[in-house]
């Protein structure tokens, strides 16, 4: 093998996991490479994995353009903003998303020139030997070695039998986030984050918003009492949620969908312009190690990895939504700077307690730490502060009262222990409550923090308040 095919580490996969692992040890002075198969709409290579590509980005740029489109709509009549002749125009509107992508995947390649990564553009394989080979979309074959390899390839929609994606009119996360037109009815099977953040990107735009979820319960992660206020503005916006329904079958003709789901009142059919499936996802492992190489996996087909995130085979190491953990992109690059230093010889830690989650709906829904159900289940004796938005001046001149912040404490010692919030800007708020955390902030240090006035930040200072039953601005 030539020295240009011999690597310190090679990563395979150039997502968020895999591109921030390979900027990390390029960093530290490793010679790297990343093996990356996406190909985009027009057939060209782009880095940066689901995220980027057909993931966190282009969804939210979706949602911020069907959220510009709703406030003109609805939502300016009491800051006095009328407006006449409004109308979307969905192609722009999507083009505009893929602007954004291949800007920000274009500064990926960028940032791997900067660094020195060495960037294949192809399918990637283990095989024995710390070898991987490459297959082109052209089908040619070549093979690089290194000391250390990382897996990142992440993960793919879950298909259903009852469900098939045609991708034209039953469709995956990808195909909802480049309709050409408005569908008049859209189904969403599957009322989990994706599926609401869709769902809510083509209500706001004018669909009729049917979701069909299986579980009984709305959002069972969410702390209840969030989840319970997310369905009600949920509802009133028009997203019709039904719980408990099982499709057993969806078939497409002359351009519509016909479902047909049961639930406890019986069977049921309906009749749509397009259908999202949108029920999970999971890792990419197919083919992904030559039987000569294997790699085991747990029992739910992620990559079973160690402490240090080191699979079956040492020095191969894997990260991100092929592992155990919640399938979120910033979960994945902590991952990815981790494993380039373990590689290194540091001995990094993450603290996967305190991963913020967030659902990017209107209103927004984040939260860190635990929740109030688990915490009761635990048997942990808490204190709870809870503020609304209501109450808050900022909110107020926003025009966006919606919601709340909750902080949940360990009764003893003070420890905040969860916080959630939904409301406006939860996204951005969430982050001060994911400090506190990481730094086993009490109530009392965030009651002690001076918050600028007018914010939102201030609902977390009076939810901190609360908890003691001191908040000032709520009788
Ligand atoms: P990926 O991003 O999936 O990257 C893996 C890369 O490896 C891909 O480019 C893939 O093509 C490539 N690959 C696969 N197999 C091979 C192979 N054999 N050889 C070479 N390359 C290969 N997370 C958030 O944190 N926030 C959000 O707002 C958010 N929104 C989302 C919205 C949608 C619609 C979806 C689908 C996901 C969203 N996620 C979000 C989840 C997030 O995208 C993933 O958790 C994250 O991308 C995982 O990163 P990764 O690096 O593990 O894998």
């Amino acid at each position: 093998m030539s020295l240009d095919n011999k690597f310190d580490v090679v990563v395979i996969g150039g997502g968020p996991g895999g591109y921030v692992a390979a900027i990390r040890c390029a960093q530290l002075g490793l010679k790297t490479a990343c093996v990356d198969e996406f190909t985009d709409k027009n057939n060209k290579a782009s880095l940066g994995g689901t995220c980027l590509n057909v993931g966190c980005i282009p969804s939210k740029a979706l949602l911020e353009s069907s959220h510009h489109y709703e406030q003109l709509n609805h939502g300016l009549d009491e800051h006095g903003i009328k407006v006449t002749g409004l109308k979307i125009d969905v192609p722009t509107m999507i083009k505009n998303k893929d602007d954004i992508v291949s800007r920000l995947t274009g500064g990926i390649s960028g940032l791997f020139k900067a660094n020195k990564v060495t960037s294949f553009h192809g399918r990637g394989k283990l095989l024995a030997g710390k070898q991987v080979e490459i297959t082109s979309n052209t089908d040619d074959v070549s093979v690089i070695s290194a000391d250390s390899i990382i897996l990142a390839t992440g993960s793919r929609p879950i298909d259903i039998p009852s469900a098939p994606v045609d991708n034209i009119n039953i469709v995956d996360s990808t195909g909802a986030l480049n309709f050409d037109k408005t569908p008049k009815k859209l189904g969403v099977i599957g009322a989990g984050v994706i599926g609401l953040e869709l769902g809510s990107v083509w209500n706001r735009l004018g669909s009729d918003v049917v979701l069909l979820e299986a579980q009984d319960e709305f959002l069972p992660a969410v702390d209840t009492k969030i989840a319970a206020e997310a369905k009600r503005q949920f509802k009133k916006q028009g997203l019709d949620i039904k719980m408990g329904a099982r499709v057993t079958k969806a078939t497409t003709k002359a351009k519509k969908v016909t479902v047909n789901y049961e639930d406890a009142s019986g069977e049921h059919t309906i009749e749509l312009d397009k259908l999202i499936v949108s029920v999970g996802r999971r890792p990419n492992t197919d083919n992904l190690f030559a039987p000569e190489s294997p790699i085991e996996l747990d029992e739910r087909g992620f990559i079973e990895v160690d402490e240090i995130w080191q699979t079956s085979q040492p020095c191969v190491y894997a990260i991100g939504d092929l592992i155990r953990g919640p399938m979120l992109a910033h979960k994945a690059s902590e991952e990815g700077v981790a494993v380039a230093e373990v590689i290194y010889g540091e001995e990094p830690e993450i603290n996967y307690d305190v991963i913020p989650n967030v659902i990017y709906t209107g209103p927004e829904i984040a939260w860190v730490g635990q929740t109030e159900q688990h915490l009761k289940s635990a048997g942990i004796k808490v204190k709870i502060g809870t503020f609304p938005f209501a109450a808050s001046g900022r909110a107020q001149a926003l025009g966006d009262t919606t919601g709340m912040v909750k902080i949940i404490s360990d009764e003893e010692t003070d420890q905040i222990l969860g916080v959630h919030i939904i409301g406006a800007q939860a996204s951005e708020l969430i982050a001060e409550a994911v400090l506190a955390l990481e730094y086993s902030a009490s109530t009392e240090d965030l009651a002690l923090t001076i918050h600028a006035h007018p914010t939102l930040s201030e609902a977390l200072h009076e939810a901190a308040l609360a908890v003691d039953k001191r908040a000032l601005h709520i009788p």
